[in-house]
């Protein structure tokens, strides 16, 4: 079903998904959020800092201050819309919260952070916590070493 969205102001942006994730979330459609959403969108697999998210709006022409990136990036993060990781050696990084777990490798070199799954892992560590009697709400876990651009640098 299409619903008819009535216009806010916003022109251009008040039928958009952004505008739909932003409302699902409780948060008001502002053009910062809908353009910072959209660059996460564009960005789905990525792990942006706030100062990659600032870049990529002054690349689309888009005049929002780093202090408005970051607090936005914050509401969003406390509306589930995005999740923040603080990896070591890293500025904060966020990523859209798509629902699905999965783990990171952090490169020490270069910073490039790459995804992974490993259902052995994850049912270990469920076990694990079972054992002693410990009730798992969450976990994270963060490997760190050398990518392979890197030690092939050396
Ligand atoms: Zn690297
Ligand atoms: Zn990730």
């Amino acid at each position: 079903m299409v619903t008819q969205v009535a216009r806010s102001g916003h022109e251009g942006i008040s039928s958009s998904a952004e505008t739909r994730d932003l409302r699902k979330a409780g948060l008001k459609v502002t053009l910062p959020r809908v353009k910072i959403l959209q660059i996460l969108e564009a960005n789905r697999d990525g792990h942006l800092s706030a100062e990659d998210v600032y870049r990529g709006l002054m690349d689309a022409g888009e005049d929002i201050g780093l202090a408005t990136v970051y607090r936005v990036l914050t509401q969003f993060e406390a509306a589930g819309i995005v999740v923040r990781h603080n990896f070591e050696g890293n500025r904060a990084v966020f990523e859209l919260n798509l629902g699905d777990h999965h783990d990171h490798m952090v490169c020490i070199g270069c910073g490039r952070i790459q995804e992974f799954k490993d259902r052995t892992i994850e049912n270990r560590q469920r076990q694990v916590a079972a054992e002693t009697g410990f009730e798992l709400t969450d976990h994270s876990l963060i490997l760190y070493g050398r990518c392979r651009e890197c030690q092939a640098a050396h």
